[in-house]
């Protein structure tokens, strides 16, 4: 199919971004790489009047070190995180995930704050983002506020963004240098979104997330605590209490088996 009409302004600052649309009263969406808002349009699951370009944004691209954070631009390609030196000395986790998110063509286009922002539930950067403790700035109309990831993603492509405003950066703290990381997905074919997925960092503040098992990353307390008892425990202990989803190929009991295998299986692989 084809996208509806809609029209098109390619703005130059963040600045413009957020007065464009606010002066769209709710008709105008943000377009980044495109991956999943162009595929959207033309099965037009979304009509927008107006699309606003940010590919013209340099302050919104980029990978920097500010003193113990790493800070990701918005529109940084997933290709760019996943060969970033600075990525790959400090956030590895973030380095071995990236990798699973789709195929090539569509990380050379498809965005960081992007994929933040969508929130699907499935994707790899998200759960990245929660176990990573990051921190996402947005800037709209009301002016810019700093929203820690644990509060961002609020339910299935829904996030803590308020209406019109625009991701900007994303703070990711430097990992204590005795922290270890472990990243697991299952999928039906290599480059499809997890229909299970684990983002985990051990050590001190250790975090366990789950994706592709709820409407949003899920941060698993009882196996952060079970961790320092070895695989075996974390496994026992991994999603118990958790509501999770079935989908169209699992149902949900088949899903917390595949996570505690999961679970065990990369401890394991880590000690
Ligand atoms: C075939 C295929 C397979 C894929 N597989 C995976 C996968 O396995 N894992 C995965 O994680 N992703 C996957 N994706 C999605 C891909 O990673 C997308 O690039 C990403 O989810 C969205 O990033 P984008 O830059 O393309 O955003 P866009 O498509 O441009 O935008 C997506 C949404 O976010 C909003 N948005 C974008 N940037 C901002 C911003 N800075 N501030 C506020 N709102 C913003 C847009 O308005 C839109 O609503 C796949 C896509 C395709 C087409």
């Amino acid at each position: 199919m084809k996208a509806s009409h809609f029209d098109y302004v390619r703005v130059q600052s963040v600045e413009d971004a957020v007065r464009v649309m606010a002066d769209s009263d709710g008709e105008a969406r943000f377009l980044a790489g495109g991956q999943s808002l162009i595929p959207a349009l033309n099965f037009r699951l979304d009509r927008p009047g107006l699309l606003i370009d940010l590919n013209a944004v340099t302050a919104l691209s980029g990978i920097r070190r500010e003193g113990d954070h790493i800070v990701i631009g918005a529109l940084t390609r997933h290709a760019e995180v996943e060969r970033h030196p600075l990525i790959a000395a400090h956030l590895p986790l973030l380095a071995e995930a990236v990798q699973h998110v789709a195929h090539s063509a569509i990380r050379n286009r498809g965005t960081f704050g992007g994929s933040l922002a969508l929130a699907d539930p499935a994707a790899e950067m998200p759960a990245c983002a929660l176990a990573l403790r990051a921190v996402i700035h947005v800037q709209g109309p009301k002016g810019r506020r700093s929203i820690p990831a644990d509060a961002f993603f609020e339910g299935s492509y829904a996030t803590a963004l308020a209406p019109g405003e625009l991701l900007t950066e994303v703070h990711i703290p430097l990992p204590d240098p005795a922290a270890r990381h472990g990243f697991a997905e299952l999928t039906r074919r290599r480059g499809d979104y997890a229909m299970a997925g684990l983002a985990l960092m051990a050590g001190p503040e250790a975090r366990v997330v789950w994706f592709g098992l709820a409407d949003r990353p899920l941060r698993d307390l009882g196996a952060e605590a079970a961790l320092a008892q070895g695989p075996h425990a974390a496994a026992a202990a991994a999603l118990d209490g958790v509501e999770v989803w079935g989908d169209l190929h699992n149902s949900a009991e088949t899903k917390v088996h595949l996570a505690r295998v999961m679970i065990r299986r990369l401890l394991e692989r880590m000690t």
